[in-house]
């Protein structure tokens, strides 16, 4: 029963379409039955010789949806969100790099396919919000992410302590309750 006190929210629609379009890529992936061995290699990005690159959009919808990183941010050696064991803590809201990328030889030859595909879409759904593309390394995102650039909510720290313009209060540090929220 629904409490009449409190409204549903109303629906952000590009967090619901970026939602859905992850969801037709996930499935997409899913088809193509990549096996993942939790190596951890897709998040040691320096190790490992890659770099992982998202939109402003799908930086917001992980700084906003994420639950706090692990540890303070890097140089861009690895992701701040994979964990000891090598899993992802952000995986719900992880961007689309994330979801396409296995280090299955069987299945190298479709990444390539389905990341030109899916960034298209999601280039199309930037561009019919009016949002800038800023098609970026997840650590220059972290790293010049402005919170005051965001006409919206304010910012709800990760975490306590750090003073203002440390490198511990630099999103990545600070669950950002932006665009998405
Ligand atoms: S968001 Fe998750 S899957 Fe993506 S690099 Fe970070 S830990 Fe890995």
């Amino acid at each position: 029963m629904t409490d009449e006190s409190e409204p549903e929210p109303i629906a952000n629609p590009i967090e619901t379409e970026l939602e859905a379009l992850y969801a037709r890529l996930d499935a997409s992936v899913a088809e193509r039955a990549p096996i993942c061995r939790i190596s951890g290699r897709c998040c040691r990005f320096q190790e490992y010789g890659h770099t992982l690159f998202l939109s402003s959009i799908e930086f917001e919808y992980l700084a906003a949806k994420a639950p706090p990183p692990l540890r303070p941010i890097d140089d861009g050696a690895t992701c701040p969100w994979q964990d000891t064991a090598g899993r992802c803590t952000a995986r719900t809201a992880r961007p689309l790099g994330c979801r396409v990328y296995f280090c299955d030889p069987a299945y190298e030859g479709e990444a390539p396919d389905l990341t030109e595909r899916f960034l298209a879409e999601l280039k199309r759904l930037a561009e019919r919000h009016e949002r800038t593309w800023n098609y970026a390394p997840l650590h220059r995102h972290l790293r010049d992410w402005d919170p005051s650039s965001v006409d919206a909510d304010p910012i709800t720290p990760f975490g306590e302590g750090p003073s203002a313009n440390s490198d511990a209060q630099r999103p990545g540090s600070e669950r950002v309750a932006g665009f998405f929220s």
